[in-house]
């Protein structure tokens, strides 16, 4: 990071903001506010105008690279506070040309409004083709119909990004900004394994009608703005993730000095100084994969592959550190009060969201042995995708 980047960050994320940021961590614990990400976004309003995206508004922001750290910070917090900072799945709004949706990236940059974004359905989360949500030509606009599933902060976004396939068209995988109070909308909630108290639930619409101008980018465009907002997407994901493997780190470092058994600290035994070693090695890989990724964010770099990496990676990376930290605290690791246990619900969770590693390591093959093998892996013509180009990474 150079001098410049440096005093940004710290002028924009200093030490006060990240001292308030605790004080609201102790203040809301317990509370049902805790999970409001608007509730957080009013008590810290710097934390809303820290992306990047918002240069255009004239705001100050801080590039990927930068905004990382703010990702980790909070993942070591907790994650279900993985979205709060920047502009959450809003971003993907700064993504298309134009002013038309300025006054909704300022309304989410002030702290008043949330979005979620709606891809998964019945038929399947990985399969972007597999979408069955219509979206129908009419007077003004569209009218969508289908049903979304497993979105997270269903109840507390006022704003919906849905994926749908416009009618009658081949490809037509289109984005539409659709408004929580539209006509035609009904919310039923899903009852999560981690991530609690963030609103999971499944989107029915039903004939809703949205304008054209709430059009997100072109008709069919959906999958170009799936790659290039998720590949910011899974690097914060990512970053959260080695977050709270850090956390569980610093648990275990603790627990290796302070318990005593056989008559001395439990540190002492190199078979535990060993995976610690190994834990802490891995996290730290991971966090230079997700830095790496997040410096070509920056450069505007190819990086929908690397991000695949960085995701995939780091989540599995995580998920083994704080399944060692629970063993090295034996029952206590066990005991709901530690909170080592909501960690691993949460990272699991984290893990199937936005892309599981299985899919995600299928992308990063497939930017490095081509389309053809690709394409044979799912037995069908793959879509073709600007996003989606060879990667050499050596
Ligand atoms: C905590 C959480 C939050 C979420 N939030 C949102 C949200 O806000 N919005 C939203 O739209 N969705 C959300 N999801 C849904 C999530 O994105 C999907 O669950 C995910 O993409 C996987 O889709 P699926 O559940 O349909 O699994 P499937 O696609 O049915 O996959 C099932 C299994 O098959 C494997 N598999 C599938 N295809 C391949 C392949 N080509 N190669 C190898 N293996 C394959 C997968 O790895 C997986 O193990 C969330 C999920 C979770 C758990």
């Amino acid at each position: 990071m150079s001098r410049l980047r440096e005093s940004d960050l710290n002028r924009l994320f200093d030490v006060d903001t990240r001292a308030r940021i605790i004080e609201c961590f102790d203040a809301l614990k317990g509370t049902p506010d805790f999970h409001s990400a608007l509730k957080w976004r009013s008590a810290v309003p710097e934390l809303c105008q820290l992306d990047c995206s918002l240069s255009h508004l004239g705001a100050h922001a801080l590039g990927a690279a930068q905004m990382i750290d703010v990702f980790r910070f909070f993942g070591a917090l907790s994650l279900d506070l993985r979205d709060v900072p920047g502009l959450g799945h809003g971003r993907l709004l700064s993504l298309v040309r134009g002013e038309s949706f300025t006054p909704f990236l300022r309304s989410i940059a002030s702290g008043s409004s949330f979005t979620a974004v709606c891809v998964t359905e019945a038929s399947g989360g990985s399969d972007l083709q597999s979408i069955q949500t219509t979206a129908v030509r009419c007077q003004g606009g569209y009218r969508l119909s289908g049903r979304k599933q497993y979105v997270s902060r269903l109840r507390q976004a006022d704003l919906y990004l849905v994926f749908a396939n416009v009618a009658m068209l081949e490809r037509g995988l289109t984005v539409f900004l659709v408004p929580a109070s539209a006509d035609g909308i009904v919310i039923h909630d899903i009852a999560a394994h981690g991530l609690r108290g963030c609103s999971w639930g499944a989107l029915e619409l039903n004939q809703v009608f949205v304008p054209k101008n709430l059009r997100v980018g072109g008709e069919g465009q959906g999958f170009s703005l799936f790659s290039t907002h998720f590949s910011y997407w899974r690097c914060s994901a990512a970053a959260c993730a080695i977050g709270a493997a850090q956390t569980a780190l610093d648990y275990s470092r603790k627990r290796l000095q302070a318990r005593h058994a056989f008559g001395g600290p439990i540190g002492r035994f190199t078979h535990l100084q060993q995976e610690y070693a190994r834990h802490a090695a891995r996290v730290h890989m991971a966090w230079l994969l997700v830095q790496s990724t997040a410096q070509r964010l920056d450069r505007r770099a190819y990086c929908y592959v690397d991000a695949a990496m960085a995701k995939a990676e780091s989540l599995e990376v995580a998920i083994a550190a704080v399944q060692w930290a629970m063993l090295v605290h034996g029952a206590e690791g066990y005991c709901a009060d530690l909170g080592l246990e909501k960690i691993l619900r949460d990272l699991m969770g984290l893990r199937i969201a936005d892309g599981t590693p299985d899919v995600l390591r299928g992308q990063v093959a497939r930017g490095l042995l081509g389309e053809t093998l690709y394409s044979e892996s799912l037995g069908r013509q793959a879509v073709p995708l600007k996003m989606l180009r060879e990667r050499q990474l050596w």
